[in-house]
């Protein structure tokens, strides 16, 4: 797929998220509007049927005579004579529960003149029953004065999140889920993207590796064909070994790739035996002897350690500082200048080869132990590789047990510390 194409595809998904997430607010809020409207709906239906039944309890009767047995007795009835506290009391509980509109709620009956209350359940609550919104007139029980009955619920918005809370939870689910979902998509098609362009890398990469040393190889062929160069011994000689060393370049190549496949397929299998680390690095820095030359390499080395015997597989840590060494001489600038050191601590051995070559950047650290991953200089093929040496040596460090640590500064040097364990 084309950068653009992905862009594009991602600028348009984030908007259409950020839609569905913007709408689905808009629509909890508005269920939440709704709700809101059928609670305080749910309020008024409640307090006119406790004001019907206290205007049905003032026409009993029985309560007409008790009403006029207070009133010998009295000079003047107060709104408490008509409406009777704890029968409010009771009115009021049974009417609200039966709404469903919970069990807290605060209600007085005042006097709107003076904001004088007379009964109800008040305490601290004065400022909110004055100002609530569910007020309703006493005036068909009590004439005289102007008295209202007045409720507010304090847990009004948790009662209406209550009703509310399976949809909330399901949409807050979904939501999530559609996130989660959408990051991890995003995250796969750049992977992918960013995989796709290392493997077209590793490709070309591998093509051309491959093609020098086949047209070399082809061209000294064709040369110990001629007559002319078959009768000259040295020249058959001369032309021999390129074919020999172009196809043991080759297959120093295809054997590395080989390698890092068995190692990925997990089929690949580690003999490990006693072994003096000092030994195996001897030999490879002598099978380097040819290149050091060549390359005007300065080399120093410090076996220092007293104990290099460890279990291991013999071939493939070889492989690992052969990689090592390799990448040394490789990136490195005009002059090299490679150390190898050992040293011992109580539990294994620390071998670092350090140069002084390009170094690497810290942002490119963390991936160069990863599996074709190249540090993208300006050129990247100005020097060869299938970005496979270091993923390699990591693999078979991690299965000794051991591990590697790089420093590196650009423009300075690289040292890699490889530590295996004895291994006993
Ligand atoms: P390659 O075959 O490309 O050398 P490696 O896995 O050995 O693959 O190394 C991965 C990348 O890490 C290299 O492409 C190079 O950019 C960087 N690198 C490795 N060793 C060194 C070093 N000693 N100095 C600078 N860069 C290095």
């Amino acid at each position: 797929m084309k950068k653009k194409a992905i862009v594009i595809i991602v600028v348009l998904s984030s908007i259409s998220l950020l839609g569905i997430v913007l709408t689905q607010l808009y629509w909890v809020q508005k269920s939440m509007d709704l709700a809101e409207d059928q609670f305080d709906n749910s309020v008024r239906i409640a307090l006119k049927s406790v004001l019907n039944r206290l205007l049905d309890n003032k026409n009993d009767t029985v309560f007409q005579q008790h009403l006029y047995d207070l009133s010998c007795n009295k000079p003047r009835l107060e709104v408490t004579d008509y409406i009777v506290p704890q029968m409010l009391d009771s009115l009021m509980w049974e009417e609200l529960v039966w709404m469903e509109l919970g069990d807290t709620y605060s209600y007085a009956i005042y006097n709107k003149n003076n904001n004088r209350f007379v009964t109800g359940n008040y305490i601290d609550q004065e400022e909110a029953l004055l100002d609530s919104p569910f007020q309703f007139s006493v005036s068909s029980i009590y004439k005289s004065g102007d008295y209202f009955l007045s409720v507010f619920f304090p847990t009004k918005r948790s009662v209406l999140l209550q009703r509310m809370e399976g949809w909330l939870l399901m949409s807050v689910f979904f939501l999530i889920v559609l996130t989660i979902s959408f990051v991890y998509v995003i995250f796969a098609i750049l992977q992918q993207k960013r995989l796709s362009e290392i493997k077209t890398d590793f490709i070309n990469n591998m093509t051309h590796e491959f093609k020098t040393p086949i047209a070399t190889s082809i061209l000294a062929g064709e040369m110990l064909m001629k007559p002319e160069v078959q009768k000259n011994t040295d020249r058959i000689k001369k032309y021999a070994k390129v074919v020999l060393d172009e196809n043991l370049r080759l297959q120093g190549q295809v054997e590395q790739v080989l390698q890092v496949a068995t190692l990925e397929r997990g089929g690949q299998r580690f003999r490990l035996k006693k072994i003096n680390l000092h030994e195996i690095l001897k030999s490879v820095i002598e099978s380097f002897e040819l290149r050091l030359k060549e390359n005007e390499v300065m080399i120093k080395v410090d076996l220092e350690a007293g104990e290099p015997q460890i279990v291991a597989d013999k071939t493939h840590i070889g492989n690992v500082f052969y990689n090592l060494m390799d990448n040394a001489i490789k990136y490195s600038t005009d002059k090299p200048n490679v150390e190898i050191k050992t040293w011992n601590d109580k539990y294994g051995i620390c071998v670092r080869v350090k140069d002084n070559g390009i170094g690497i950047d810290l942002h490119h650290q963390k991936n160069i132990f990863k599996s074709l991953y190249r540090v993208p200089t300006g050129n990247i093929h100005e020097v060869r590789g299938f970005g496979l040496g270091l993923y390699y040596a990591k693999s078979v460090v991690d299965f000794h047990h051991g591990r590697i640590h790089l420093e590196s500064e650009p423009g300075k040097g690289s040292s890699f510390d490889v530590y295996l364990p004895f291994n006993k």
